[in-house]
C-alpha cells in the first residue's frame, strides 16, 4: 500500500534554528497485510512538540529521548483509527494513540503499543488526547500538583512563562482550580495575552516582547510571586526569580529558550539568579511528566472532567497537511501557535 511520511531531511545543528526544510515528505509503502498482534492505522492527528529540537540532535542529551536519524521517518505523539486489525483488543473504526507515532499517513504497527481512546471523554474533540487531555495536560497538571505545593486558601501568586502555549496555558488555569489566588501570564504576543485575560482567566499578562518584563511583574504581582511555572528559562526566567518570595516554587517544566544552544538541561542558573535562589530557599527540582505515569489514568479523567465541565479551556493551533508538519514545528518554536499545535492528516 503507497502511503506519504515524513523524513529527517538534515540537522539543524545543535546551536542551529530548525527549519521547514529540515524535513521531508516522501513516498513510501507499508505491507499489504497485517500479522497477528498488529493493527492498520490510519493517522488523524500528529503532535508537535519542542522536545522533538533535542530529538533532531544526533546526541538528544537525555537518557529517554532517541535521536531521529536522517532519512528515517520522524515520530511523536498520534492519533489514528484502525482499519484493520489482528488485535485481541481492537477493532476497525476504534480510535488509539501512542507517543511513537510515526509521521506517515497510515502505518502498521504492533496493537500491544496502542492505547484505546474514549472521544466522549472529550465531547468528540479528539485531537484533545494530544493536548489538554494527554501529555500535555498532564504535564501542566502534574507539574502543578507534584512540584509546585500550591494549597488553597494560602493567597499564592503564580507566574506562567510560555504562558498561551500548549502547557502554560493550562497550568495557569490549573494553578487557579488548585487554589492560587492570582495568575499572571508572560507570553510573545498581545493577541496571546488578551486570550490568557479574556478567555482563560489569567488575572493579567505580560508582552515580554514589549516594555520592561521587570517593572509589569512588580506591579502585577505586589505580593510577590510564589509559584512559578516556568516553560522558558533564560532572561525572562531569571526577571521572574528575582521577584519570588521566600520559599517559594518553581515548577521547572521547560527551558525552551535554550533549545537552540548546546547547553546541558536543566540549564544551570546565572550566578546572580543562583544566589537569589538560594538564599530565598527557592525550589527548582527536575519535573519530568514520564516520571508520573502512575498517575496517568486519574489525571487524564481530572482533565476531561474540567473540559466537559467548562472549567478548562482549550486551544488549539491546527495545520493541515502532513507535508506541513515541519513548517508546523518550525512556526511553533517561533511563537505561532496559540495552546497545542496539531497537525491534521485526514485531508
Ligand atoms: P508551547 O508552549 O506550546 O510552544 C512553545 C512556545 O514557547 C512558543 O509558542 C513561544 O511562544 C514560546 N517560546 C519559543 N521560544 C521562546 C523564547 N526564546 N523565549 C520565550 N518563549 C519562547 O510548547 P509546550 O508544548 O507547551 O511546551 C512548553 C515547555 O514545556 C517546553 O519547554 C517543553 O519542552 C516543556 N515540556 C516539558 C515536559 C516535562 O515533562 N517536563 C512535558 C512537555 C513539555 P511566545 O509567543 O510566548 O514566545
Amino acid at each position: 500500500m503507497i502511503i506519504q511520511r515524513v523524513v529527517l531531511n538534515s540537522r539543524p545543528g545543535k546551536n542551529g534554528v530548525p527549519v521547514a526544510e529540515n524535513f521531508r515528505l516522501e513516498q513510501s509503502t507499508i505491507a499489504d497485510t497485517v500479522q497477528e498482534g498488529q493493527v492498520r492505522v490510519k493517522t488523524l492527528y500528529l503532535s508537535v512538540d519542542p522536545y522533538m529540537r533535542c530529538r533532531m540532535n544526533e546526541d538528544t542529551g537525555s537518557d529517554y529521548l532517541q535521536p531521529w536519524q536522517l532519512s528515517e521517518v520522524a515520530d511523536g505523539g498520534g492519533i489514528g483509527v484502525v482499519e484493520e486489525s489482528k488485535h485481541h483488543n481492537l477493532a476497525k473504526g476504534d480510535f488509539v494513540t501512542s507517543f511513537t507515532w510515526p509521521w506517515q499517513t497510515a502505518a502498521i504497527l504492533e496493537g500491544d503499543l496502542l492505547q484505546k481512546l474514549a472521544p466522549q471523554l472529550v465531547n468528540g474533540r479528539l485531537s484533545y488526547f494530544l493536548g489538554a487531555a494527554g501529555i500535555t495536560g498532564l504535564t501542566a497538571l502534574l507539574g502543578v500538583r507534584e512540584k509546585g505545593h500550591v494549597a488553597a486558601g494560602a493567597n499564592q501568586t503564580m507566574v506562567v512563562s510560555g504562558a498561551a502555549g500548549a502547557c502554560g496555558s493550562l497550568a495557569g488555569q490549573i494553578g487557579r482550580l488548585e487554589g492560587c489566588s492570582r495568575v499572571v501570564g508572560i507570553a510573545g504576543t498581545d493577541e496571546k495575552c488578551s486570550i490568557l485575560v479574556q478567555e482563560m482567566g489569567f488575572d493579567a499578562a505580560i508582552n515580554y516582547k514589549k516594555g520592561d518584563v521587570a517593572k509589569q511583574l512588580r506591579e502585577l504581582c505586589p505580593g510577590g510571586v510564589d509559584v512559578y511555572f516556568d516553560n522558558v528559562g533564560g532572561d525572562i526566567s531569571d526577571t521572574v526569580i528575582s521577584q519570588m518570595n521566600q520559599n517559594s516554587h518553581i515548577i521547572l517544566c521547560g527551558q525552551i529558550s535554550q533549545y537552540n544552544k548546546d547547553v546541558p538541561y536543566p540549564p544551570p542558573l546565572p550566578p546572580d539568579t543562583e544566589k537569589i535562589q538560594k538564599e530565598r530557599n527557592i525550589t527548582r527540582e527536575r519535573f519530568l511528566v514520564l516520571n508520573y505515569m502512575d498517575k496517568q489514568e486519574a489525571s487524564v479523567l481530572q482533565l476531561c472532567q474540567w473540559i466537559q465541565e467548562g472549567k478548562l479551556k482549550v486551544r488549539e493551533t491546527v495545520v493541515e497537511g502532513l507535508a506541513n508538519i515541519g513548517a508546523a514545528f518550525q512556526s511553533m518554536m517561533n511563537g505561532g501557535n496559540i495552546g497545542k499545535q496539531i497537525v491534521s492528516v485526514s485531508k
